[in-house]
């Protein structure tokens, strides 16, 4: 399977601002921030998208959404809300083979990511 960014990162061959680790799971500051708070937790085996999850991976992503739940508590947004995004595939912009969460907070959030503009295109 090819290499990604977040192999990289994983492995300390490039910097990361890294604010959570432990032996299965990384998580750090997204490079190009699209919410005040913009972190990404990545499982550190390597899975390309959802659609390669195998079944018995899902004690693997249950572990990724314990480490949000985490992370929203101990920097103090998790009452006021926040907002967890896994993209698969070309439609949906995902561009980083290697599955990761976004998790997004800090200021009221948009919805929906398909606008009345983007249906008239
Ligand atoms: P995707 O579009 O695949 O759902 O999300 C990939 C995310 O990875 C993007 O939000 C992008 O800003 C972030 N990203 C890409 N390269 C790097 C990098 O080298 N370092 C960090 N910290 N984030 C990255």
């Amino acid at each position: 399977m090819a290499e990604t960014i977040f192999d990289k990162i994983i492995n300390r061959e490039i910097p990361a601002d890294v604010v959570y680790e432990d032996d299965i799971s990384l998580a750090f500051k997204d490079i190009n921030p699209q919410a005040p708070v913009h972190l990404l937790i990545i499982p550190k085996q390597q899975i390309a998208t959802i659609n390669d999850i195998q079944d018995d991976q899902k004690e693997l992503l249950g572990h990724l959404f314990t480490v949000a739940r985490d992370l929203a508590k101990e920097m103090g947004f998790d009452e006021t809300g926040y907002r967890v995004v896994m993209n698969c595939g070309e439609q949906a912009g995902q561009s980083v083979f290697h599955i990761h969460l976004h998790l997004l907070a800090g200021k009221p959030l948009g919805w929906p990511p398909y606008t009345d503009k983007m249906k008239q295109a």
